[in-house]
């Protein structure tokens, strides 16, 4: 049980409570200790081994190389706010051939294919629709990778600012190569030679400097030379990256978003990584599974067949699988379904131990009194400043002693939203509304994660409680 376990790890010198996450050394220096073989698997391992044991390899090619043929580079654009990512990912859609002839792309199903010439060969690019850093690292941070290539987008007239240093760092560690878009270069205070200036001191050299970086000056808004931009994305592409898939194989790849529609039921965008999607095919996309029913591409078209890189909308799942799932083609529907519900079970204990994990005021009361706990870390929320204030100056003056310690990590005006919840999450705290409910989904957020929301609209109730919690007396709610 968690109490033997800190005891334990107290003797070898780590001081930890019972709620508290470890790292992987501890972990093994407990096992040794208590004689355990201890094996740490990410959940990706898991996924691995449970697709091995139905004699799946995810990721890897079948057959040898003359199997492999060329694929389009997967793009995502990344940048500060507000300097043209999301126009720029416009003016593409409008600069494609293929685009214009059927009257544009029509349909947002999170990525789109256009294609453009280079050296006289028609050369396709698949652009990932959800522009900056956060989607990306989000897959990344579930071990799913997407992008081949990031469009960095800085404004020539604003220059590098956070943001796009925070972006290249997000593309560096993935280690994938960046093409830099020199965009707002129509406006007169545009400098683009600033801007190669500054990236080179962040490492980003620029070709004509000597580097191995292409910079190309755009403009989103007047679409000026997006096919220049498009071209350095293939030329970069060719010269960085060898991309080549297995089309003869059944398709696997990754699902980029998805939702459930009235009419047509779980659909999601998936982006064929390897192999060939076809309609009628038996899949698996994360926990969702079934038999793909039909499948549109961007123009809102049917196609029959998904090739490597073609992202498609595929409608026919059981549920709607997550952005950054794997999905896999399989041999038949009943394969389809055990490895949705094994995957579906590992999810929902995952969360249960996560949710087990967190800390109620309840908890840190209990932890307390094993003596294994000794600060409280709250969040408070308001209606007006007066009333933070107050509160916290009030629960600032509690007596508790000195073994233990009420430390407030954050506080402010406003409903109770996701980065409130998320930073209790992140630090194991409990959350204090005064007067204020959660906003948007972070009631729905607190209550999956298992964080405590106390809510209260007089002063005192608020301290009487906290201050029973530091003294061990906090009655229970019913
Ligand atoms: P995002 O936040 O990076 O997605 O930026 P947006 O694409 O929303 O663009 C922010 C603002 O800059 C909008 O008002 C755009 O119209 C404007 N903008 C984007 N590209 C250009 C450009 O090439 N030239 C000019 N003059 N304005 C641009």
């Amino acid at each position: 049980d968690p109490a033997s376990l800190v005891q334990v790890l107290f003797h070898l010198g780590e001081m930890v409570t019972a709620t508290q996450s470890v790292n992987e050394e501890t972990l093994q220096l407990l096992g040794t200790e208590l004689e355990y073989d201890v094996q740490i698997v990410s959940p990706e391992d898991e996924d691995r081994e449970l697709l091995e044991s139905f004699d799946i390899d995810f990721g890897s090619d079948e057959g040898d190389d003359s199997d492999l043929v060329q694929r389009p580079p997967v793009v995502t654009v990344m940048g500060h706010v507000d300097h043209g990512k999301t126009k720029l990912l416009d003016a593409v859609r409008h600069a494609n051939v293929v685009a214009k002839e059927a009257g544009g792309i029509t349909q947002h199903i999170g990525a789109y294919q256009v294609t453009t010439e280079v050296d006289g060969a028609e050369r396709a690019i698949t652009f990932v629709d959800t522009p900056g850093h956060e989607a990306f690292t989000a897959m990344r941070a579930r071990g799913a990778q997407a992008t081949d290539i990031v469009i960095l987008v800085v404004a020539a007239d604003d220059g590098v600012m956070p943001q796009t240093i925070e972006a290249l760092n997000h593309a560096r560690a993935a280690n994938v190569p960046i093409v830099v878009a020199v965009n707002k270069i129509d406006v007169p205070n545009a400098d683009p030679s600033k801007v190669r200036g500054q990236l080179t001191e962040y490492g980003l050299v620029p070709e004509e400097y000597g580097g191995d970086t292409m910079f190309v000056d755009v403009s989103a808004k007047s679409r000026i030379n997006i096919d220049g931009l498009l071209e350095s994305v293939v030329l970069t592409a060719d010269a960085a990256l060898d991309l080549r898939a297995n089309p003869n194989m059944p398709a696997q790849g990754l699902a980029i978003e998805a939702h459930l529609d009235k009419g047509r039921g779980p659909v999601a965008t998936v982006l064929v990584q390897r192999g060939t999607l076809k309609v009628g095919d038996s899949m698996v996309a994360g926990p969702a599974h079934g038999r793909v029913r039909a499948m549109l591409d961007e123009y809102g078209n049917n196609v029959e067949e998904a090739t490597p890189s073609r992202p498609v909308l595929v409608l026919g799942l059981t549920a709607v699988p997550g952005a950054g799932d794997k999905f896999l083609v399989v041999d038949d529907d009943r394969m389809a379904r055990q490895i949705a519900e094994k995957r579906e079970a590992r999810a929902r204990a995952a969360a249960n131990a996560k949710r087990r994990a967190r800390r109620t005021l309840e908890d840190f009361m209990a932890s307390m009194e094993k003596g294994e706990t000794q600060e409280l870390l709250l969040i408070l929320k308001g209606d007006v400043s007066g009333s933070v204030e107050a509160l916290e100056d009030a629960l600032v003056r509690i007596e508790v002693g000195d073994e233990v310690n009420l430390r407030i990590i954050d506080r402010g005006v406003g409903a109770i939203n996701e980065n409130d919840v998320n930073l209790a999450i992140a630090s194991n705290a409990v959350i204090i509304g005064f007067n204020v409910r959660p906003a948007g989904k972070a009631g729905d957020l607190a209550e999956r994660e298992g964080v405590d929301v106390r809510y209260y609209s007089v002063i005192y109730s608020a301290i009487d409680d906290i201050e029973a919690a530091l003294k061990g007396m906090l009655k229970p709610i019913y």
